[in-house]
């Protein structure tokens, strides 16, 4: 069953980040880390399924999505730039497998941080961000999502990692077997991955090369 919303806020969260901020459709449950499938309301788009993950609290009246746009590709993300306030979006099923279990290191790339910006709005709305930390690889500082709300909630226990700056406070590179060690201490248990592709390849391998069993590792199994 699809429901069809409309748009409250539409903004910029950085230079290729929109925020969306739109109707709760009635009867909607989703947990923090979950997505759902979104289609654009006009002629043409409203076949174009898209997977986007509510970063609003499951309490919310509102759903928000946190969504980098790519231009290029003349899909679905560049075409939300042209919407605005009142313009529709249709809402489809919900899924993902992420959520929280227990506390420990995130590792997100770029866009992958948005199911653990739900988890750690989720934990503070809880009062239970307690040790938690993360790991966001970005390729500048201008790419970094939410760096100030991140900082707020977490302290020392974020860490970021740009590729393709190299500035004083900021890990430099990629996100390495020797940088997770480093932010894991003997009560980390679980490690909740979400990134592109090849960054979920490099560390994915990485945590298994530090001994670290599938079952402590959370991520959508798609
Ligand atoms: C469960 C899940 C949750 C997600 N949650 C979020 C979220 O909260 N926020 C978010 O920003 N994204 C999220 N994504 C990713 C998001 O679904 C995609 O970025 C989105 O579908 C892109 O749609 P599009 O029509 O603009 O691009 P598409 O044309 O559909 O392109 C999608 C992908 O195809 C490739 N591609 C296509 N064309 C090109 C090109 N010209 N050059 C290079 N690569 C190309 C890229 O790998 C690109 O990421 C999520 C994905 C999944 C599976």
């Amino acid at each position: 069953m699809s429901s069809i919303i409309k748009i409250k806020t539409i903004e910029h969260l950085t230079h290729d980040v929109l925020r969306i901020e739109a109707e709760k459709p009635s009867g909607l449950i989703y947990h923090s880390g979950q997505a759902a499938d979104v289609a654009i309301n006009k002629p043409n788009w409203e076949k174009e399924w898209r997977s986007f993950t509510f970063t609003s609290l499951p309490s919310d009246n509102h759903i928000e999505f946190t969504i980098k746009t790519y231009p290029s590709h003349k899909g679905v993300t560049n075409e939300l730039l042209s919407l605005q306030a009142g313009d529709e979006l249709i809402i489809g099923d919900v899924y993902g497998d992420i959520a929280y279990k227990g506390e420990g290191v995130f590792i997100a790339g770029g866009s992958g941080i948005t199911p653990f910006l739900a988890i750690l709005r989720s934990l503070e709305q809880h009062k239970n961000v307690g040790n938690n930390k993360l790991l966001f690889a970005n390729r500048k500082q201008e790419d970094i999502i939410h760096e100030d709300e991140f900082q707020a909630l977490l302290g020392s226990n974020f860490v970021n990692i740009l590729s393709d700056e190299n500035i004083e406070g900021y890990k430099h590179g990629f996100i390495t077997a020797d940088i997770i060690k480093s932010t894991s201490d003997n009560n980390t248990k679980f490690y909740y991955l979400c990134g592109p592709p090849p960054m979920m390849d490099a560390v994915g391998k990485s945590l298994s090369n530090l001994g670290i069993n599938e079952e402590n590792i959370v991520k959508e199994s798609f």
